[in-house]
């Protein structure tokens, strides 16, 4: 610290009494080498403020405002989505009465009135909810939300029409039905792309702080994309081989093993340096990239039999389309390139980045989603 010539902060006006600490914003030139990142950002830096400072800019605009917003805000939607997967998407049937089913569905018809984006999600469970469920209801009438079609659900008919995985219309016992397929996959997806929002806004947070608390936070912000990367592979890897647990863990222990490698490797100091930057986004694009292998694995064994592992398939590459992109836009630092200082506070390239990123990982939400209504019907 005291090498550097950037504190912008003082004690305030001496005619206070109470210490009223005032921070200033400062420009690239006056920072030093470690918080040096991107010479096309002119201004509107925070440099080695005091944690209470640093921590309160959360409320101030400075040049890492909306990156700290963006992938917060990221965070609490991936936690209501989590929330809402818990609460519609029935769990392990095996473990559920048939009361809890019936609550369930009183609760299924509230929360697909919330949002139009995830009303197939809603309609999904409809499938799913054993026919008791209706008989249990307190008029003794059956209270089918209108948003799901006839005969889901119905103590007349043990039997519902489901897509099969060979693409026709079949038969399938309610029974079995009612007993969907482990969600724990999924679940740890929402988990590790919580991890990386949360830990990529408090990076961008409190970074400034110290060159201490950088070396610390730019760890935890690449071990939180390695845990993005990595629990992406598991809904992927688990439910499209099922039906062969070798492939499953060869799939899902192959990127476990990459990302604790990317992990360990960005615990070297020189890996953070800005000349450095392609080979960092190139490092986790291969990671992410890999995907591809199982993906074409899937579309080989039942792209032609099973509707869920192409529609599933089709979210994946959008994924992967969101995620180049963002990459490429954080690799070659545009749009401030071409005009360096004109977006020090909104547009740069990270912020645009962030922003794939939520749009890539929420589209894989979606590829999970499609392996549940696949799974939940069609297991080995
Ligand atoms: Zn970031």
């Amino acid at each position: 610290m005291a090498a550097s010539s950037c504190i912008a902060c003082n004690n305030g006006s001496t005619d206070e009494k109470e210490e009223k600490r005032k921070c200033d914003l400062v420009g690239y030139e006056a920072l030093p080498e470690w918080l040096k990142d991107n010479e096309f950002i002119h201004g509107y830096y925070r440099c080695e403020w005091p944690m209470k400072e640093t921590v309160l800019s959360i409320f101030s605009i400075h040049n890492e405002t909306l990156n700290v917003w963006s992938h917060l805000l990221g965070f609490l939607l991936f936690l209501c989505l989590a929330i809402f997967t818990a609460m519609v998407i029935p769990r392990n049937g095996s473990s559920r009465s048939s009361n809890s089913a019936a609550y369930q569905l009183g609760d299924l018809v509230e929360m697909a009135n919330m949002t139009v984006a995830l009303r197939h999600e809603a309609l999904a469970a409809c499938f799913l909810l054993p026919p008791s469920a209706a008989a249990l209801s307190e008029d003794g009438q059956q209270q089918i939300p209108t948003s799901c079609p006839p005969n889901t659900s119905s103590s007349h008919h043990h039997a519902i029409q489901i897509q099969s995985s060979t693409g026709t219309a079949a038969t399938v016992d309610a029974g079995t039905a009612a007993d969907p397929i482990t969600r724990w996959p999924l679940f740890a997806y929402l988990v590790g792309a919580m991890v990386c929002l949360l830990t990529s806004s408090v990076c961008h947070l409190i970074l400034c702080h110290s060159e201490r608390t950088a070396y610390v936070t730019l760890r935890l912000d690449y071990a939180g994309i390695a845990a993005l990367i990595v629990t992406s592979f598991y809904p992927l890897a688990y439910y499209s081989f099922l039906c062969n647990p070798a492939l499953q863990r060869l799939y899902m222990g192959s990127i476990t093993a990459l990302g604790a490698a990317a992990v360990t490797a960005s615990l070297v100091p020189a890996f953070q340096a800005p000349e450095l930057r392609p080979l960092r986004a190139a490092l986790f694009s291969c990671m992410g990239a890999s995907g591809a292998v199982p993906i074409a694995h899937k579309l080989l064994l039942y792209g032609g039999t099973a509707p869920g592992a192409v529609a599933s398939a089709g979210y994946e590459a959008l994924m992967g389309v969101l995620y180049g992109l963002g990459v490429a836009v954080y690799a070659a630092r545009v749009p401030e390139r071409w005009a360096p200082g004109r977006f020090d506070l909104v547009g740069h390239s990270h912020q645009l980045f962030h922003l794939f990123v939520i749009a890539g990982a929420y589209a894989h939400y979606h590829a999970g989603v499609e392996y549940l209504k696949w799974r939940d019907v069609d297991k080995c």
